[in-house]
């Protein structure tokens, strides 16, 4: 039987060899095992499958003996190949807070985003409680568990909070939260070394497997498989996958069907931009931790003026408390207003779409009907996406609503986004034109 104690012990060796080890390989074989039993002569491992058995054997065995002498006297080590079910691997466990913030960072969650610091309201509170659930008994419930809203709502805050959550419960379990963006950086790379198999096993080996942004696996072809691969055999084992986007499954271009149909397999929870109450809220909770106080009257102020985006909230609230204490001024209204001027300015609350086709068409040297025409030419399909870009971006419209204004369905509107969102990426001279069309948006 595993005890708390043998669990103590196999972490003590795990950090101590994590610690000494060059090759990072090493700390994730050893990640992999899990200690069995203990005995005052013998210690037994297990070893998820034959390959890390045999690779654990070959290469590490040694450190492993000397890193268990260290914390427990000399032992004899042996490993051999799991055989019980795969869902057990959650022993109920609360270690020291230093080990668990290791373990927070093994699985590479952000340490400020906890569940005690969310502020819940109407717009994320069904969000929030799916959250919980999946927090509270991983695997079980909604599987996948899918989570979606516009921008610095508080997506990658609350599923990293799960994460942190489950750890608090269970501290060896193996979560790994990653961006989609990491994931296909890692795949690259995996694929570049031939080093597919170490790629499979890390991301397949996982109790609760957390992947944000899911909306950027559109038309990476070659990510979507792979992740249809981990998908499927974490699923099989009730293992938990939790996934964010800013939009539903079936509005992601370009998503293959068969990971769009598991998407939708769980529950899907959507977040809303938050209201007024809650935004004051959230900075009241923020300036708080700063362990500034914040008048009401101010978090009003700025509450109503920074309405659809929390990070632009958070944002304008450190500056206003930084040049306060800086300046040694009390926070008022006046002194807020003051400060945020500038943040206020430049971030007009919505602009309208006549400006932004005024913009573009002045930009691209086209006639104000052009956006709105059929023609599909490359001088004209350009300029309407990212007119539509700008849209999305700048105005508060849905998908459907934009779609309207050029006479497109919205589905036209979100392929438009997405492409100038990637092309954005590499493409220095559209970012240049971008830069020039959004400084024009703001007058200056
Ligand atoms: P998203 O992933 O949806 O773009 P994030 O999770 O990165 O958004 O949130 C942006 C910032 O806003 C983070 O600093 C996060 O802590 C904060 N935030 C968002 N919603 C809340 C909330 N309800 N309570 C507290 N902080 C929040
Ligand atoms: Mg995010």
């Amino acid at each position: 039987m595993r005890t708390p104690a043998l669990e103590r012990v196999w972490q003590q060796v795990v950090e101590r060899m994590a610690a000494a080890a060059r090759p990072k390989e090493l700390a994730e074989a050893v990640y992999l095992l899990r200690p069995l039993t203990m005995t005052r002569t013998e210690l037994r491992l297990e070893a998820p499958n034959r390959l890390m058995l045999v690779c654990v054997v070959e290469e590490y065995l040694p450190a492993i003996r000397k890193a268990v002498a260290e914390v427990a006297g000399p032992h004899d080590v042996v490993v051999e190949v799991a055989t019980r079910e795969q869902g057990e691997l959650f022993p109920e466990l609360v270690r020291p807070r230093a080990e668990r913030r290791a373990a927070a960072e093994r699985a590479m969650l952000n340490e400020k985003y906890r569940f005690r610091n969310f502020i819940v309201g109407a717009s994320n509170q069904f969000a929030h409680a799916a959250c919980r659930a999946v927090a509270t008994q991983p695997g079980d419930h909604y599987n996948p568990l899918f989570i979606y809203g516009g921008v610095g709502l508080g997506k990658t805050h609350l599923v990293n909070a799960i994460g942190h959550e489950i750890l608090s419960q269970a501290p060896l379990a193996r979560i790994q939260y990653l961006s989609c963006e990491t994931f296909m950086n890692e795949l690259i790379a995996s694929l570049r070394r031939d080093r597919m198999e170490d790629f499979k096993q890390r991301f397949r080996l996982v109790d609760v497997l957390i992947l944000d942004d899911v909306h950027l696996l559109t038309g990476r072809e070659r990510t979507q498989e792979e992740f249809f691969h981990t998908f499927n055999t974490l699923h099989e084992h009730r293992r938990q996958i939790v996934l964010t986007s800013d939009r539903v499954p079936k509005d992601i271009p370009e998503l293959e069907e068969r990971l769009r149909n598991r998407f939708e397999w769980g529950l899907i929870a959507d977040i809303q931009p938050p209201d007024l109450e809650t935004r004051v809220a959230i900075l009241e909770r923020k300036a708080e931790l700063d362990g500034a106080r914040l008048p009401r009257d101010v978090a009003m102020f700025l509450a109503e003026r920074i309405t659809s985006n929390v990070r632009e909230l958070e944002g304008a609230l450190r500056r206003l408390l930084a040049r306060a204490s800086l300046d040694r001024r009390p926070l008022t209204v006046e002194y807020a207003q003051e400060i945020l001027h500038t943040v206020l300015q430049s971030k007009p609350r919505a602009v309208a779409f006549d400006e932004i086709a005024t913009v573009v068409c002045g930009h691209f040297s086209l006639r104000p009907g052009d956006l709105r025409s059929r023609r599909r030419s490359p001088q004209i399909a350009l300029p309407r996406q990212v007119a539509m870009y700008l849209c999305r971006r700048h105005m508060k419209a849905s998908y459907p609503q934009i779609g309207q204004l050029f006479g497109r369905d919205h589905s036209t509107v979100i392929h438009a986004v997405t492409t100038v969102e990637q092309r954005l990426k590499e493409d220095t001279t559209l970012q240049a034109v971008l830069a020039h069309l959004e400084r024009s948006l703001r007058g200056e």
